[in-house]
């Protein structure tokens, strides 16, 4: 899974265009025209280049202003959003739900509205906002994001929704059972890849004893592609990784790796949709046991591992049970995620696949949980120690 961080970047350091420059301009304008406003107070900043005297751009502010307004008061509910998108995405918003808040303080970065672009459809429009954020000590000013949705005009009235559909308009579709691929039109299909995701799902259902769950499997060819057709023009997570992916609610696989398989975050699904409870912690490991992680197999990376207890004999595995601890051996292997897939191969090798599934329907926590695996924080660090030097137990 893609590390998702939200650094503050300060714009001199952003790959810029004349756009963000414009609107910081503009942004910095208010500022110092002492519009003081209360910090409670919500001001929607409006790019000049906007035609304010178009009917239409008027009920799209208006709309966005009451949007952003009450955005943040429920992830599944807002009368300005298409209702459909709630069902599809669950969480349709998500990525700009509590955006604006930072360490600086709540409220910290401002939206602007940057631009309103017609599509090829007349009653849909696409809509830019900008986060930026104002740092009154250092006045530095700090772009968040750069995010788009879709202003969906009926008469008088405005509706806004996700704009992945609008994105993906075009993308080659191709369904494979319980799979409907949306293919970047910058890459081919692989059909090679798209039969072992096939096998690959078969094991799973048959691990997991549940049937085939229908996905949307995105297929990008890298983080900026998949970020971009989130909606993103901007956000630093674009830039972080060259590699990786997502499993998003609504049963939606995003993949940036040029590829149509994607195994591991497959799993995730799975696992969200038949234990809803799982510890994080768990949950990667299985995932990682199952598919391995970012380029690489399990085998590999347990090989590293290994290589990583030898070299830190007093690392304790007992320390370090957050999943996203960014603790990472040789750059590729996440120990937390490695830790939590060897106790996982420990567990199936000793007491059989049963026990493993109870272990992923525990509701307990972690420790509770891994007590009826026999792992204890007295014992992890030599059981451990012990299994990574036995033969790989293979998952299927
Ligand atoms: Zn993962």
């Amino acid at each position: 899974m893609l590390q998702i961080h939200q650094p503050l970047v300060p714009i001199c350091k952003n790959r810029t265009m004349k756009l963000i420059l414009l609107l910081l301009t503009a942004f910095l304008a208010l500022i110092c025209n002492g519009q003081q406003t209360n910090k409670d107070d919500f001001l929607l900043s409006v790019s000049p280049i906007i035609d304010k005297t178009s009917k239409v751009n008027n009920l799209i502010i208006n709309a966005l202003t009451d949007f952003l307004n009450t955005k943040n008061y429920s992830l599944i509910e807002n009368k300005n959003w298409v209702r459909s998108d709630f069902e599809k995405y669950v969480y349709p918003y998500l990525d700009i739900y509590t955006i604006e808040n930072s360490k600086f303080g709540k409220g910290f970065y401002k939206p602007t509205l940057v631009e309103i672009i017609p599509t090829e459809k007349t009653n849909q429009k696409i809509i830019k906002i900008a986060f930026i954020g104002h740092n009154s000590e250092t006045q530095e000013l700090q772009l968040k994001t750069i995010y788009n949705v879709i202003a969906n005009i009926n008469q008088d009235t405005i509706l806004f929704s996700r704009y992945l559909d609008h994105a993906t308009e075009k993308w080659h579709i191709v369904n494979k059972n319980s799979l409907t691929y949306k293919i970047s039109p910058n890459k081919t299909t692989n059909k090679t890849q798209i039969a072992q995701q096939q096998i690959d799902i078969k094991h799973i259902c048959k691990f997991l004893k549940c049937d085939a769950i229908p996905i949307t499997y995105y297929s990008c060819i890298n983080p900026k592609e998949l970020f971009e057709i989130k909606g993103f023009d901007y956000t630093p997570m674009m830039y972080i990784d060259k590699t990786g992916g997502l499993a998003d609610y609504g049963n939606i696989i995003f993949s940036g790796n040029n590829a149509e398989i994607y195994t591991h975050e497959i799993v995730h699904i799975y696992t969200s949709k038949l234990f809803p409870k799982i510890d994080k912690f768990i949950d990667e490991g299985l995932a990682t046991y199952m598919a391995g992680s970012g380029k690489f197999d399990y085998k590999w990376h347990r090989n590293k591992l290994d290589k990583f207890l030898t070299e830190n004999p007093n690392y304790n595995l007992a320390e370090h049970t957050d999943a996203y601890e960014r603790i990472y051996f040789e750059s590729e292997t996440s120990i937390p995620y490695l830790t939590s897939a060897l106790i996982l191969e420990r567990t199936l090798r000793i007491y059989g696949k049963d026990k493993l599934l109870d272990l992923l329907k525990s509701e307990k926590d972690l420790w509770t949980s891994l007590e009826i695996v026999g792992v204890t924080k007295e014992n992890i660090n030599t059981e451990l120690r012990k299994e990574v030097k036995l033969p790989l137990t293979p998952v299927w």
